[in-house]
């Protein structure tokens, strides 16, 4: 018998070089006993560098394979992955590759999403072109989801036969979140935009309206002051006067309402607020069949707010969903919770009412967006709330799934933002008839100087009236007056205007200053009237009021 042997070699030939030598040999035996070793050598240094080479470059094939920062895969036409790269692995949280080489990549994708991940793959099938398409993904690993977006083609062999898809799949959640934030910030801006003209027009608005109703009040009750007048008269006035008082209550809320007004910033147990809130609006939340249930967070802290505009907030989003389970069902749930999340306070409304198209989602804070009847809704209340919470410093958002009801959840600041300087309150003083004085009364609003010139000829006080501010100088360098009325909103030049000048000119003249504003709610008079810390009465004012007022600054000499 032979026994036969293959080995390989590297040898080293004498010239240095090395050769890949392959031998075979076979052991002879005679008589049962081994003689002699017979054997063939083979160079085959080039078949071994072929194969080598080969080797290399697979290994460099896979280098590159492995790095490639998305995931690269392979899957038969069933769908089942094939081969995966590292970069799969990571992304689904997984560490070794038979976790998901045989796994069927629908098993990864969220359900919602099954529908559109088969189109993708059929249309991949018939296209034989590239194919883009974007899923939700679940991790395997951890089975939490992420948005994929996979670039596939389909593999054929040499035939033209479909074997499966090559593709790579790119976690885009992070390009998702960037591009969601920038949609909301461009939403932000453009809704501040048009809040910021609702207050301009509502403030303009306002300025027209309270000259000719100071008017009104301000006549009414001159007339209403005489003595000899009958009674029935007497009676109309009183309904002319309450009807004005009423539109003079509706200029102010329409202010508020235009965001003209900086927050207060008092100590808020929001708890209290909600429950305050709900009590407010029980006959009609019990008329309407809706169950009210409250969770909060025995744990929440009170916040710096202001509990007025917040109410408002609440009140609005209660009335909204009241509103609109009612008409769905004529009944309804809501409940309304709080929580503390980070480094605030997340107050949300839940409601089973029809919910929100998704499209709608952010339209409702727009202002003058509403799905309700002509008549039936301004579209305003929303974007106050809105105007409310960024005052705030917090957000507000609406969640819903339509058919599922609607959640609103506003977040709130636990720390305070720094509190604005809030205009002197003038100290309640000695009030005593000074006589005699003379007063300056400036108002483009030839009215409004005829109202002034009666109520105070009534107090006994000499008054010269002017129109304009470059006259008012005239007068002050020719007179010298007690107390100077100055309107602040003046065309050429404004009231604030010739304060200033006059605070350089004749300082002492300048602490006798009072102003009339039409709009004092303007965040920029406000800020001035605080500044200079100067005495204001707002259009409309009363009558008494005005007489008490011009009482007490002349008196304090
Ligand atoms: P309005 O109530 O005057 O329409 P809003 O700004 O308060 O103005 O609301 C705007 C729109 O938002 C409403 O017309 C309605 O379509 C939608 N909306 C508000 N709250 C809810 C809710 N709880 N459920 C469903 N839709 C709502």
């Amino acid at each position: 018998g032979r026994q036969q042997a293959i080995n390989e070699f590297k040898l080293r030939r004498k010239d240095g070089k090395y050769v890949y030598v392959e031998t075979e040999a076979s052991v002879i035996h005679r008589e049962e006993k081994p003689m002699v070793i017979q054997g063939i050598a083979r160079d085959i240094t080039e078949r071994k560098n072929a194969q080598e080479m080969l080797q290399q470059s697979e290994q460099k094939l896979r280098n590159i394979f492995e790095s490639v920062a998305d995931g690269v895969f392979t899957m038969d036409m069933n769908g089942v992955y094939t081969e995966v790269n590292q970069a799969m692995l990571d992304m689904h949280r997984l560490t070794s590759k038979n976790d998901l080489i045989g796994v069927n990549a629908f098993d990864c994708v969220a359900p919602s999403n099954m529908e559109e991940a088969r189109a993708g793959m059929e249309q991949t099938t018939r296209e034989g072109a590239i194919v883009t398409k974007q899923f939700i993904s679940r991790r395997l690993g951890d089975g939490s989801e992420f948005p994929v977006e996979i670039s596939a083609k389909l593999l054929t062999d040499a035939w033209g036969n479909a074997t499966g898809f090559v593709g790579i799949a790119r976690d885009v959640s992070q390009r998702k979140q960037a591009e969601e934030e920038k949609r909301q910030l461009e939403q932000k801006a453009q809704l501040a935009s048009r809040l910021a003209s609702v207050g301009e027009l509502a403030a303009g608005i306002a300025h027209e309206i309270n000259n000719p109703l100071t008017s009104v009040i301000g006549y009414a009750q001159l007339l209403s002051g005489e003595e000899n007048i009958p009674d029935d008269m007497r009676k109309d006035l009183k309904a002319i006067i309450e009807g004005a008082n009423r539109v003079a209550g509706i200029v102010k809320r329409l202010l508020t309402f235009a965001r003209q007004t900086k927050p207060q910033q008092t100590l808020v147990s929001i708890a209290d607020l909600v429950t305050s809130t709900v009590e407010l609006r029980a006959y009609h939340l019990r008329n309407g069949n809706i169950k009210v249930t409250t969770q909060f967070d025995p744990e929440l802290p009170v916040i710096t707010a202001d509990p007025g505009q917040l109410q408002q907030v609440f009140l609005n989003l209660i009335v909204n969903a009241e509103t609109e389970m009612k008409q769905a069902h004529g009944k309804g749930k809501l409940l309304i919770t709080t929580e503390k999340v980070g480094k605030t306070i997340r107050i949300s409304f839940k409601d089973d009412g029809p919910g929100i198209a998704k499209e709608n989602l952010d339209r409702i804070f727009h202002p003058f967006f509403t799905t309700k009847e002509v008549g039936e809704g301004t579209g305003l209340g929303l974007s106050i709330c809105y105007g409310i919470v960024s005052e705030h410093g917090g957000r507000i958002w609406a969640e819903s799934q339509p058919g599922k009801g609607a959640t609103f959840i506003v977040e709130l600041p636990v720390v305070a933002r720094a509190s604005q300087p809030k205009p002197a309150k003038p100290k309640e003083e000695k009030v005593q008839k000074v006589a005699k004085a003379k007063i300056l009364a400036v108002d483009d609003e030839p009215m409004i100087l005829q109202l002034l010139g009666r109520l105070l000829a009534e107090e006994g006080y000499r008054l010269d009236t002017v129109d304009n501010a470059a006259d008012a100088m005239k007068m002050i360098d020719k007179e010298r007056y007690n107390l100077i009325l100055l309107d602040i909103k003046m065309p050429d030049m404004s009231g604030i205007e010739l304060y200033e000048r006059l605070q350089k000119i004749a300082p002492s003249l300048a602490r006798r200053v009072m102003f009339i504003t039409g709009d004092v709610m303007g965040p920029e008079t406000e800020a001035f009237l605080s500044q200079a810390r100067a005495p204001y009465v707002t259009k409309p004012f009363d009558a008494s009021k005005l007489k008490k007022e011009v009482r007490r600054l002349l008196s304090r000499g």
